[in-house]
């Protein structure tokens, strides 16, 4: 069982780093539509899942990074 779970979370952090990287893709509901569409805008990219969550941790890792820096 323990396997399993280490399992999930090399996955969860392996998405995480992949989302970071390239957190959009194209818009999937662009291409059965013409024009622009409400799940994108017009900008014919949208979020993976989870690429939100992502951002905010690493904002708040960041800021972490700061105070960390600024105490010493
Ligand atoms: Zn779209």
């Amino acid at each position: 069982m323990p396997n399993l779970i280490a399992a999930g979370l090399l996955a969860i952090l392996a998405w995480g780093i992949f989302v970071l990287f390239s957190p959009y893709r194209d818009c999937r509901w662009c291409r059965r539509r013409k024009g622009r569409c409400w799940r994108c805008k017009g900008r014919r990219l949208t979020r993976r899942p989870g690429a939100y969550h992502v951002h905010k941790v690493k904002l708040s890792l960041l800021q972490a990074w700061d105070e960390w820096e600024w105490r010493r």
